[in-house]
């Protein structure tokens, strides 16, 4: 049976595909969770973007 080889979205390490790898497309447990922790940061940025903007117009003001 032919192997099918992907890189783990994390770490970029070649992970063989299988129907039985529990983290994939990710090599293991860690890289998976890793990669959902960065996706919450981002998400969790979002309501923040305002932040720097005030930041910007406060030293306009001084
Ligand atoms: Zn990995």
């Amino acid at each position: 049976m032919k192997k099918t080889i992907v890189n783990c979205p994390n770490c970029n390490k070649e992970v063989e595909w299988r129907d039985d790898s529990k983290w994939k497309p990710f090599c293991c447990e860690r890289c998976k969770m890793a990669d959902l922790g960065d996706w919450l940061t981002e998400k969790n940025r979002i309501p923040c973007e305002e932040e720097p903007f005030s930041e910007e117009i406060s030293k306009t003001i001084n």
